[in-house]
């Protein structure tokens, strides 16, 4: 699927975008990515939307990739009988370990290592800190609490403790679990929530064994703390703002994305900016102008990617969250600072063979007419090193390997297109040219540059940088060896 922007979109499926014909419009309107939200539904749910988005990728014929978001050692309130209970200001209400559903008098917080840690005072922040209860009393199985600000508390809504260090494990019994069901289904990402430390990753890498690239969320005061070793740790980052938000002063989240972002960019690591971007889209078919500042902003800094939450997984206007998504990106992309921006943020590069070609690369592409950097990859390094340089040009991300089609589509600026399995550069040539002019990149007058690594068979060689022509009559008459 042709997209008229580099930056890529994120749109989370829920009881809004559970049918085919949602989630074929979703991607058709510009969601790269689908995010499977493991803190809300049952496995068989997110089954069956994994299924539905593999048939639109069948049917379209192009590759979607599969992200799965681990609900991590998040606190999360139980469920109410009615749904949902206002909270009034000075009010009682106790959390317990008792199951049965809540009332307006209390509701089941089911981790008992939490009131093992409260303390007398301590603040819990429900639903994104909308709410805040105070710790008067508590014991081994409860905390009576005073409302300090009132609000509406709904089933499964989330709780952060920003005051107390809580003995908590990276992964719960349920992202185990949950861990294994995805890895089983076969999804391309796996985001990991409430990462701490590089450790947490590492860990759950060991459960992954290879099977899905691995996502760190940063939204811990701790991860942003160790946010180098977690980069290097991790193969992609989300900037996630929403507990981000409520375990910092919200003031300090626009710094943090910066710097995430940038850093992530350097180490050609594909980073999502998350949470909250057009959240009156939710209830609205128009978003406000600071909701789509905001949206313009993460792409000016040069974002691989940006994700609806609520937006696309339980508001009203899902398709028009994504095609405002869209648009905005479509304008940024056109405006003439936004290219000075990416050059001026471009960060000094490795010393490696393929440093060098993918820089050559774009140089050559943005001081010539050529239409497209056509890159061959197996593992999808030579794609992200070349995202990495944001070129002025498409990138074409050619690839023998249905995983790494898939999980590049989360990254700046590749298209991403299966080839054959390839021994001869030549064949690789004609199958970019192709590539190029089906995609609608460049005609048979145009010219593309081609790199690769010869023998194709050996990741990580990239070694070949040639400037092809499109028509393939040439390509023959002209090559090289
Ligand atoms: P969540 O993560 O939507 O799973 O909470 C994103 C965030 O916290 O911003
Ligand atoms: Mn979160």
């Amino acid at each position: 699927m042709r997209r008229l922007r580099n930056v890529k979109i994120v749109a989370t499926l829920g009881p809004a975008s559970s049918d085919y014909d949602t989630i074929r419009t979703l991607h058709e309107a510009g969601a790269d990515v689908f995010r499977l939200n493991m803190s809300h539904g049952s496995q068989g749910e997110i089954r069956e939307r994994h299924q539905i988005i593999r048939q639109v990728e069948k049917d379209l014929g192009s590759p979607i990739a599969i992200l799965a978001d681990l609900q991590g050692p998040k606190l999360r309130v139980g469920t109410f009988a009615n749904e949902a209970e206002d909270l009034s200001e000075g009010a009682a209400f106790r959390l317990d370990l008792d199951e049965t559903p809540g009332d307006g008098t209390r509701v089941c917080l089911p981790h008992p290592e939490i009131f093992a840690a409260l303390e007398p005072g301590a603040r819990l922040l429900v639903n994104d800190g909308k709410i805040c209860l105070i710790v008067d009393k508590c014991g081994k199985d409860f905390a009576d609490c005073t409302v300090k600000t009132g609000g509406t508390i709904s089933n499964r809504k989330g709780v952060n403790v920003p005051d107390v260090v809580l003995p908590l494990a990276a992964l719960s019994a349920k992202d185990r679990d949950d861990l294994e069901f995805v890895c089983q289904l076969g999804v391309d990402w796996l985001a990991l929530s409430f990462v701490q430390r590089a450790k947490d990753v590492f860990e759950a890498r060991a459960l992954v064994d290879g099977r899905a690239s691995i996502m760190t969320k940063v939204e811990k005061p701790a991860a942003v703390e160790a946010f180098d070793e977690i980069l290097d740790a991790s193969d992609g980052i989300m900037v996630a703002r929403g507990d981000l938000g409520v375990e910092l002063p919200v003031s300090a989240v626009p710094p943090i994305q910066k710097r995430l972002v940038r850093k992530s960019r350097g180490a050609a690591k594909p980073v999502i900016v998350a949470t909250q971007m057009l959240e009156s889209m939710i209830e609205s078919p128009m978003p406000t102008r600071a909701e789509v500042s905001d949206v313009a902003t993460a792409i000016y800094e040069g974002t691989d990617a940006i994700m609806l939450s609520a937006e696309s997984a339980a508001g009203a206007y899902p398709v028009e969250a994504v095609q405002t998504m869209n648009k905005v990106a479509i304008e940024v992309e056109a405006d003439p600072t936004y290219g000075q921006i990416i050059a001026a943020s471009r960060t000094a590069n490795g010393t490696t063979i393929a440093d060098g070609i993918v820089a050559a690369a774009r140089e050559i592409a943005e001081k010539t007419d050529i239409k497209a950097i056509c890159c061959f990859t197996q593992s999808g390094t030579t794609a992200l090193l070349t995202a990495r340089e944001r070129p002025g040009v498409p990138i074409i991300a050619l690839t023998p390997a249905t995983g790494t089609a898939r999980r590049l589509c989360l990254s700046w600026g590749c298209h991403c297109v299966m080839t054959p399995e390839l021994e001869r550069f030549k064949s690789a040539v004609v199958n970019a040219a192709r590539a190029a002019r089906s995609g609608g990149f460049a005609t048979e007058t145009d010219q593309i540059v081609v790199t690769a690594g010869v023998p194709f068979n050996v990741p990580g060689t990239t070694n070949i940088l040639r400037i092809a022509p499109c028509d393939e009559r040439l390509i023959y008459n002209t090559d090289p060896g």
